[in-house]
């Protein structure tokens, strides 16, 4: 059920230079059609509607979305019904000509409709439309999302004599609605910190959601720390930012997009060149994927 992500050293200059060593956990390698960490979050829903003798999954996004994209990959690989609600009117970009590609059946819901999804009984229609398939939140999120990204963890610690470690000392990654930072505070429980480079500004509920995750799992405190990355705002792109993915491309090899993982590491950088993390510090960093939402920006180097 879990695609194994490789972990690899990540050399670059401005590590080196601080004394600091980061390893990457590749979410973007685990398949060549499902990437990231929105297959992790997908796991335990999937799990649920099995459990619910569901044909299938029902769920929302953007025209971009990698959830929908992850979704619509696993669809097509194991062989479930899939359905995307999606925000706005008609229009083909390449993510939503994968998600026809992969069989998913689309409607589109308009901006307004997309907005009613917190509303009591949007699903009502839905469910009477599609009465065998299983509803997943926006996203992905909550507990069973949390749940599914613990597994990052086993994948890090079952590949850490590989590259020469025998410990390491916090993660570093992008958050959106912070499951994925949430996943690895849970299995972590204060062991080590996890630093979420947030990809959207502060007011967006990433603390308030990731302590309900932590309080529903019954636990009573959590090690993580969370950071504005967003420069300005959520899909807000500079020059620096895209100098800085293009440059670590070609120095590393290692692919990012504009919207999470290469907001994340600049954010990395800038606090090491802070001095925040001591010589000698080890860190997981996880490329959360998302490289198929960047072919729908012309902003990629
Ligand atoms: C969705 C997404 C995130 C954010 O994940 P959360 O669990 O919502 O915090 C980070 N990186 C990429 C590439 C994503 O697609």
């Amino acid at each position: 059920m879990f695609p194994q992500a490789p972990l690899n050293l990540l050399q670059l200059d401005w590590l080196t230079t601080a004394g600091i060593e980061v390893a990457i956990l590749r979410l973007d390698q685990i398949d060549p059609l499902i990437s990231g960490n929105k297959w992790f979050k997908l796991v335990e829903h999937l799990k649920a509607a099995d459990h619910a003798g569901a044909d299938g999954i029902i769920s929302l996004g953007g025209a971009h979305s990698n959830h929908l994209h992850a979704l619509a990959a696993a669809g097509k690989r194991l062989g479930f019904k899939t359905v995307g609600l999606l925000r706005g009117h008609p229009q083909e970009t390449p993510t939503v000509k994968d998600l026809q590609a992969f069989g998913m059946q689309l409607h589109w819901l308009g901006y307004g409709g997309y907005r009613a999804r917190h509303e009591p009984g949007f699903w009502l229609p839905w469910q009477a439309q599609y009465p065998t398939l299983h509803a997943v939140p926006e996203g992905g999120g909550g507990l069973p999302g949390a749940l599914g990204c613990a597994t990052l963890k086993v994948q890090v610690d079952a590949q850490l004599s590989d590259l020469g470690w025998s410990d390491y000392h916090g993660w570093w990654l992008a958050c959106g609605t912070g499951t994925t930072l949430a996943g690895l505070a849970l299995v972590e429980a204060g062991e080590r910190p996890v630093y979420g480079a947030l990809a959207v500004p502060d007011d967006h509920g990433v603390a308030p959601h990731v302590e309900a995750i932590v309080r529903e799992a019954g636990l009573a405190t959590a090690d993580y720390q969370l950071l504005d990355a967003s420069r300005g705002g959520f899909a807000k792109v500079d020059a620096q930012l895209l100098g800085f993915i293009e440059q670590t491309e070609q120095l590393s090899g290692v692919p990012l997009e504009p919207l999470y993982t290469g907001k994340a590491l600049l954010a990395l950088k800038q606090q090491v060149e802070a001095g925040r993390f001591a010589s000698g510090t080890r860190l997981i960093f996880v490329h959360t994927g998302g490289l198929q939402g960047r072919r729908g920006f012309a902003v990629t180097p």
